[in-house]
């Protein structure tokens, strides 16, 4: 287990305000999940596509057509549901979702109102410093996505892209757990990391399938205490919901925007109506998209044309044998199987194929070793060539060889930069390197010996310097590397010049 404190970071208090205030934040996270086929139909999830050439009849809204559950979607909400520590419900259901829209041409999203899939679970949220947040998960459920106009093409027209609509999504509720800015980014990070693990979401917000509706309301110092107590929302502000933000660099900054514009609205003796607004990161402004009065009256109904989805324990069962090892377990085990500072197994866990290579590299190594050798050297190498593990020119194995290299005192750190660059650049084994490039660090005192004892007796003066002030015995250190092509045991060097200059 994370050596961690719960709940320990103090919500923050604005700053600029009258009053302090305190943050409030929900979260409801749309996860595109990774199948192959749609939620209701056979047609490609494929990204990227020739527009409409991912398309079904039922996708298309065609009469008479009918939707059939894709298991594999359900298997994957599943999944992430036992990733987020939940409550799986055997029984759960779809709704209709009516709205009329050109993306949609059914006429009404799929989704589940009244019975979703998944229910409470938890997130665990590091703030660093050792703190943490745990934030609770509401629910989980399964829903369509809609497909996208689009405007900007021909002056007198709007198309529409059809590929995306159908495509399961799993929203994922928060609580209003979340009390300050760094901290929703922080969750949708934690959450994306965990959804990676789990296989269940690519993650890509660039592309759009990781994306979250931000709810914000502030309220005075005490009042959240209070809500913590009854779970009553009547102890907290009127909230706002921000849609669709698939940047957590910008979700932060839209917090921070919306939290000062409710503040400045209450402190003139105004209050907040509830509505959903839409952010503009050019402007670094939200404004108003609708009001709670104009909001949608989507006149909700279970679909007649799906049945109740009951899935059984066993099937449950099976899929949370088949869980993989999730970021806060193996963090830990870096931490303590390889003796990692906490920061250090962060980096590492932070994506999944970055922690397997690791792990791969430290077999039967040094681990601290190892993770220096990892991060600051192939990481440091492989963000400069822009280049992601996969494409990494030199292999775990070969990075573990420079570590046992350096360990048995076969090659200096200094030296094995040498190794790994030309392991690196001309995909060479780094121990043959060592040996055809007579690279083996000279542990022989002899002669060792024989190089200093030439450079004491070739510069008399620099001895007399050097005994009157031993900082100066450095000198003839460097002289010896030199004259050793840097391959001396620097530990061995020191130790025999300081012997000879009597210091
Ligand atoms: P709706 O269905 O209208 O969107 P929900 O009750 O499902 O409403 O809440 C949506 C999100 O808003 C949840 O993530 C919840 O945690 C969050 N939320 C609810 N009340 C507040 C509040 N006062 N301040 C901030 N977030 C809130
Ligand atoms: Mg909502």
């Amino acid at each position: 287990m994370l050596d961690l404190t719960y709940d320990a970071p103090k919500p923050k208090v604005i700053a600029g305000a009258k009053h302090d205030w305190e943050l409030v934040i929900g979260l409801e996270v749309h996860a595109q999940v990774a199948t192959a086929a749609k939620l209701f139909s056979g047609a490609s999830t494929l990204f990227g596509a020739e527009p409409n050439s991912n398309v079904a009849f039922v996708d298309a809204g065609m009469p008479g057509m009918l939707p059939v559950i894709n298991e594999g979607c359900v298997a994957q909400a599943v999944r992430t549901g036992l990733g987020l520590k939940a409550q799986i419900n055997l029984m759960s259901a779809f709704d209709r979702k009516n709205y009329f829209y050109p993306d949609l041409p059914q006429g009404y999203q799929i989704s589940q109102l009244y019975h979703p899939i998944v229910g409470e679970g938890e997130v665990l949220v590091e703030m660093g410093n050792g703190l943490a947040r745990l934030v609770r998960i509401e629910r989980i459920h399964l829903e369509q996505d809609a497909g996208k106009s689009i405007h900007d093409m021909d002056p007198n027209m709007s198309f529409v892209d059809l590929n995306r609509t159908g495509v399961a999504l799993m929203e994922i509720v928060s609580r209003p757990d979340i009390r300050g800015a760094d901290e929703a980014a922080a969750y949708v990070l934690k959450l994306r990391q965990i959804l990676r693990y789990l296989g269940t979401c690519d993650g890509n917000m660039q592309n759009g399938n990781l994306r979250a509706d931000v709810n914000v309301s502030v309220c005075r110092p005490g009042d959240y205490e209070k809500y913590q107590a009854t779970q009553d929302f009547g102890h907290l502000g009127t909230r706002c919901e921000i849609k669709n933000m698939n940047s957590t660099r910008f979700i932060q900054a839209a917090i921070d925007v919306e939290a000062r514009r409710q503040i400045a609205i209450l402190e003139d003796g105004g209050k907040i109506v509830q509505e959903t607004r839409l952010y503009d990161p050019d402007k670094n402004e939200t404004r108003s998209m609708r009001s709670k009065e104009e909001a949608h009256d989507y006149r909700y109904f279970p679909d007649p044309d799906l049945l109740p989805l009951e899935i059984e324990q066993a099937w449950v069962d099976d899929i949370s044998a088949s869980l993989p090892e999730l970021p806060d377990d193996k963090k830990a085990r870096f931490i303590t199987d390889f003796g990692l500072s906490d920061y250090d197994a962060s980096v590492l866990t932070a994506d999944v194929t970055n922690a397997a290579f690791f792990e791969q590299v430290a077999q039967g190594n040094d681990g601290k070793l190892a993770a220096n050798w990892v991060i600051n050297e192939l990481f440091g190498r492989l963000k400069k060539d822009d280049k992601g593990i996969d494409e990494s020119p030199i292999s775990a194995v070969r990075i573990g060889q420079i570590v046992a290299l350096i360990k048995s005192d076969k090659i200096s750190g200094k030296i094995a930069k040498d190794v790994f660059d030309i392991a690196y650049t001309q995909d060479r084994d780094p121990v043959e390197i060592v040996k055809t490039e007579g690279m083996e660090q000279v542990t022989d005192t002899g002669a060792i010996e024989a190089a200093v004892d030439e450079i004491i007796a070739a510069n008399p003066a620099q001895v007399e310097k050097a005994k009157a002030n031993p900082k100066l015995a450095g000198w003839f250190v460097g002289q010896v590397m030199k004259a050793t092509g840097g391959k001396a045991n620097p530990a061995a060097v020191n130790k025999l010049v300081s012997e000879k200059l009597g210091l």
